[in-house]
C-alpha cells in the first residue's frame, strides 16, 4: 500500500505503513501542493539551464509584444513541469488553462478547449504523449497556423472549413518524449529537458516549503530530507510533511537531523532515498532473475505493478544512481545495487563483465 495515498495514516493515529514512496498518483497531500507551487521565475528553484533560456525567450517575447513559441517539457514526474508552465503564464501575464492527454478523449474535447481560449493564453497539456491520435491531428494546424479544419456534413456533401483560433502558446509535458510522434514533436519550437535536482536545490525547496507551512526546521534536518528526496521536489515536499508529523508526535515539533533521520527510517526511506518498492524491484532482479537481463514486463508481473509506472516513476532514479542498466535484452542490476542491498555480488554468465 502506498504510504502517500489519500488514505491517511494520520487520521486514525496508526503507525505509517512502510510502502512505496511514489505510489498513489493523487493524494490529499497533493492538493496542498498548490500552496507550495512557485508562481514566478524568481521563486522557481534549480534547473538553471532551463531558467536562463526561458528568461531570454520571455524577455524577447515581451519586447516584441508577442506570445511565445510552443514549448515541450520533458522529464520524470514531480520535477516541476506543471509548475514551470504556470510560471511562464504568470510571467507573460497570460491566462492559464490546463488539461491532460488522457482527459481529451475525442477530437471534440480539444475543439471545445481551443475555441474557448483567450488570445495570448497558455494551454498546458500534461502527459501529451497519451493524446488520442485523432485529437493530435487537430492540434497540428492549431499549433502551426492557429486554425482548425472542421468537417461539416457527411458523405459526398461534406466540406472542410477552416476555423480561425486565437493565438495561444501550447506547453506540453511528457515523461516519455520517445513516445511522441515526429509531427507533434516538430511543432514545438523549444524543448526543455528536466534533470534531477541537486541536493542544494532540494535543500532550498525544503526550506522554502517549511517556511510556507510554518514548520521549524534546522539546516541539518533539511539536508537529511534533501539527500533522500530522489532529486525530486514533489518527493521533497511529501517527505517534509511526513517528517513534520513525526516531529510533532514524537519530538517537540522541530525538524532536527536526528528527527528527520528517525522519521524517514520509519517510512522505509533509506540513505539514498530508496523506498520499499525500489528495494523490492532491485532484489527481484537479483534474487529471482540472477541479476538480469530480465524483461520489464516480467518484472512488472512479478511485482504486480504497471509497466508504465515502473518505467516512468522508478527506473529513471535507479538508473541515475547507477543501480540499473536498461539493455536491449532487458533490465540488469549493477554491482552497486548488490552492494546497496548488501547482497553478495555474483555476476552470471549472461552479463557482460562490469568494470
Ligand atoms: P511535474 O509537473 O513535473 O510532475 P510539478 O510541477 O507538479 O511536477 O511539481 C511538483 C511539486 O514540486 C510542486 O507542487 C512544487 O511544490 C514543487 N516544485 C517543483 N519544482 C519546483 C521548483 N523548481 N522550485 C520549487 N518547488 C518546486
Amino acid at each position: 500500500m502506498p504510504i502517500f495515498s489519500s488514505h491517511s495514516d494520520d487520521e486514525d493515529g496508526a503507525e505509517p505503513v512502510p510502502g512505496n514512496l511514489l505510489g498513489g498518483r493523487f493524494s490529499q497531500e497533493d492538493t496542498d501542493e498548490l500552496s507550495l507551487r512557485p508562481r514566478r521565475l524568481g521563486e522557481y528553484i534549480g534547473q538553471p539551464k532551463i531558467k536562463e533560456n526561458l528568461g531570454i525567450t520571455l524577455a524577447a517575447a515581451r519586447m516584441r509584444n508577442e506570445s511565445i513559441d510552443h514549448i515541450l517539457l520533458h522529464g520524470p514526474p514531480g520535477l516541476g513541469k506543471t509548475s514551470l508552465a504556470g510560471v511562464i503564464a504568470n510571467e507573460m501575464g497570460a491566462s492559464f488553462r490546463t488539461t491532460s492527454g488522457p482527459a481529451i478523449e475525442r477530437p471534440g474535447d480539444l475543439v471545445a478547449i481551443l475555441t474557448n481560449l483567450e488570445s495570448g493564453s497558455v494551454l498546458f497539456i500534461d502527459e501529451i504523449h497519451r493524446l488520442n491520435r485523432l485529437a493530435e491531428e487537430f492540434l497540428y494546424p492549431a499549433m502551426e497556423d492557429f486554425e482548425m479544419d472542421l468537417v461539416l456534413g457527411k458523405g459526398p456533401s461534406a466540406r472542410t472549413v477552416k476555423v480561425p483560433l486565437p493565438r495561444f502558446t501550447l506547453i506540453g509535458a511528457t515523461t516519455r518524449a520517445g513516445l511522441l510522434t515526429n509531427p507533434l514533436r516538430d511543432r514545438f519550437g523549444v524543448v526543455h529537458y528536466f534533470d534531477f535536482y541537486a541536493p542544494e536545490d532540494l535543500h532550498r525547496i525544503i526550506t522554502r516549503s517549511a517556511e510556507i507551512l510554518n514548520v521549524p526546521i534546522e539546516d541539518g534536518g533539511a539536508s537529511q530530507i534533501a539527500r533522500r528526496s530522489r532529486g525530486t521536489p514533489r518527493i521533497a515536499n511529501r517527505l517534509l510533511k511526513r517528517v513534520r508529523d513525526f516531529a510533532q508526535v514524537r519530538a517537540d515539533g522541530v525538524i532536527t537531523p536526528e528527527v528527520a533521520d528517525a522519521a524517514l527510517r520509519m517510512q522505509g526511506v533509506d540513505d539514498l532515498g530508496l523506498d520499499d518498492f525500489d528495494r523490492r524491484f532491485l532484489s527481484t532482479i537479483i534474487e529471482k532473475f540472477d541479476g538480469g537481463p530480465v524483461g520489464v514486463e516480467t518484472i512488472a508481473a512479478t511485482l504486480q505493478e504497471e509497466r508504465d509506472t515502473i518505467e516512468d516513476v522508478y527506473e529513471p532514479y535507479l538508473m541515475q544512481l547507477g543501480f540499473l542498466n536498461r539493455t536491449p535484452r532487458g533490465r540488469m542490476a549493477t554491482r552497486g545495487a548488490y552492494e546497496h542491498l548488501r547482497l553478495p555480488y555474483r555476476p552470471n554468465d549472461k552479463q557482460p563483465p562490469l568494470l
